[in-house]
C-alpha cells in the first residue's frame, strides 16, 4: 500500500511537472527540430553528417513523443463515463493494430467472453490501456508468435461484487523478476526508444476505474497482464473524471 502510495505521488509530481513544462518544450523543440530538416535538404545524399543527423532527429522524435503522450494523459479526461462494452473495445483496439501484428508475424487469438454486463467506465482511456498492453506484448515478439486476448467475469469469493478480467498473453520474451517491481514506473523502459510512461499511465488509468492490473512472465516463455475491472468504479474516480 505504501509502495502504491508513493508511485501515485510520483505520477502526481509527474503531470504538475509536465503540465508546465510540456508547453515550453514544445516551441523550442519545434524550431529545433525545423532547423535540422532545412539542413538535411542542404546536405547531398552522400554525406557522412547524415548519420549524426539522423541520430540527433530520431532523439527529438523521442522528446516529443514523451511530450505528447504526458501532455494527452494529463489533460483533464474528455470522455464522459458511460456503459462500456468491454468486448467492443477489445476488438476495437485489436483493429486498430492488425496491419502492425500482420507485419510483426504476430497472430491473434481471441477467447471473449460472451454476454458480458456493460461497465462503467471511460471508453477512451480503456482503450488506450489496451492498445499500450498488445503493443508492448507486440514489441516482446521480435520474431513473431502468439498473442491471445481473453475476457471473462469472475468472482474472487462468492460475497464479493462480479469483477471484469481481461488478460492480454504473449508468447515473446517475458521479463526479468527484478525488473517486475520496476514495471509501472515511470520513465521506467528496457527499450532503446521507449518512453517508459505506457504501463505508469495505464496501471494509473485503471487505478482511477476501482481496478488493478497484475502481471504474470517466465522469462523466455511468455507475459501475462491481467486487468481487472469492477463493473462499478468506485464514486471517488467517478468524481475525478480521470
Ligand atoms: P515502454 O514500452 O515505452 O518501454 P512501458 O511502461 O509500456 O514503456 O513498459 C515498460 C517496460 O516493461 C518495457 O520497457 C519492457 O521492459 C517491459 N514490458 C512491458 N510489457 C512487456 C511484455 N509483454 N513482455 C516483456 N516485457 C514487457
Amino acid at each position: 500500500a505504501q509502495a502504491q502510495l508513493l508511485q501515485s505521488a510520483k505520477l502526481a509530481a509527474v503531470g504538475e511537472l509536465s503540465a508546465s513544462v510540456a508547453h515550453e518544450i514544445n516551441n523550442p523543440l519545434y524550431a529545433a527540430r525545423n532547423s535540422l530538416y532545412l539542413v538535411e535538404q542542404d546536405l547531398p545524399p552522400d554525406a557522412p553528417q547524415r548519420t549524426f543527423l539522423t541520430i540527433a532527429q530520431q532523439e527529438l522524435s523521442r522528446i516529443a513523443r514523451i511530450i505528447t503522450r504526458m501532455r494527452d494523459f494529463y489533460r483533464p479526461s474528455r470522455g464522459e463515463l458511460t456503459n462500456a462494452n468491454i468486448n467492443a473495445l477489445l476488438r476495437e483496439t485489436l483493429e486498430l493494430v492488425t496491419t502492425h501484428l500482420r507485419h510483426s508475424h504476430v497472430t491473434v487469438h481471441t477467447q471473449l467472453a460472451p454476454d458480458l454486463p456493460p461497465i462503467v467506465a471511460h471508453a477512451d482511456q480503456l482503450r488506450q490501456v489496451f492498445l499500450n498492453i498488445i503493443l508492448n506484448a507486440c514489441d516482446a515478439m521480435p520474431g513473431g508468435g502468439e498473442l491471445t486476448v481473453r475476457s471473462e467475469l469472475i468472482a474472487s469469493r462468492p460475497e464479493e461484487p462480479m469483477t471484469l478480467a481481461v488478460s492480454i498473453s504473449d508468447t515473446g520474451v517475458g521479463i526479468d523478476p527484478e525488473h517486475i517491481p520496476h514495471l509501472f514506473e515511470p520513465f521506467y523502459t528496457t527499450k532503446p526508444h521507449g518512453t517508459g510512461l505506457g504501463l505508469a499511465i495505464s496501471a494509473h488509468i485503471i487505478t482511477q476505474h476501482g481496478g488493478r492490473i497484475l502481471v504474470d512472465s517466465q522469462p523466455g516463455v511468455g507475459t501475462t497482464f491481467t486487468i481487472l475491472l469492477p463493473l462499478e468504479p468506485p464514486p471517488t474516480a467517478v468524481a475525478q473524471g480521470q
